[in-house]
């Protein structure tokens, strides 16, 4: 199967200024296009060339997994952005992370805390097991909850291509940023 890149379903600019229109063109446009484009040369001919996107993260390792791991995550990453999204979670999802995290703002906190002190490139998550409970983890390099058997809610980029042109150094500014522009409605639909 040839991986094709969903088209985003907002404009470039969409997010400005929590993520700029040129962080959008490099990190959408020219890094999620490669992990594609070298996960589709990759996989020609060999045993993962008819799987699912999921079962490739699962069963492969090496050069193959982080590039289809990778091509996964920024999907997910852009997917659950939008400009005018809904502000918060409600229903079960709201529920489930005030009697876990206590409130919606200490949650913020704890998964803000987990994409800040991870060392290097990597990925921050919210998850949750087949019974509903919710994890944060913190995972290096091309790292997917997928490997751990979770289901992957929501997720920040902490690779320093996600937030040099806009924050330059400032990881903990740009993460503290992006609940602006979070619509918790893809969050939700992602748990039920
Ligand atoms: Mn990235």
């Amino acid at each position: 199967m040839k991986f094709t890149q969903p088209k985003l379903p907002y404009t470039p600019d969409a997010l400005a200024p929590v993520i700029s229109q040129n962080t959008i063109e490099y990190h959408y446009g020219k890094h999620e296009k490669t992990y594609i484009d070298n996960l589709n040369s990759l996989i020609e001919g060999s045993e993962y060339q008819d799987m699912s996107l999921e079962d490739i993260i699962v069963k492969s390792d090496g050069k193959i997994f982080n590039n289809a791991s990778q091509a996964w995550n920024h999907i997910f990453y852009f997917f659950q952005f939008a400009p005018d999204g809904l502000k918060e979670p409600g229903g079960e999802l709201r529920k489930k992370i005030e009697e876990q995290f206590g409130s919606l703002d200490e949650f913020k906190k704890k998964f803000e805390e987990a994409g800040a002190t991870l060392f290097g490139s990597g990925w921050v998550w919210l998850s949750t097991d087949r019974n509903g409970k919710l994890f944060i983890t913190q995972g290096s390099n091309a790292s997917n909850p997928l490997t751990q058997g979770l289901q992957p809610l929501l997720t920040f980029d902490v690779w320093e291509h996600a937030y040099y042109l806009d924050y330059q150094n400032r990881r903990a500014d740009y993460l503290h940023k992006l609940w602006d522009i979070v619509d918790w409605s893809v969050i939700e639909m992602r748990f039920s």
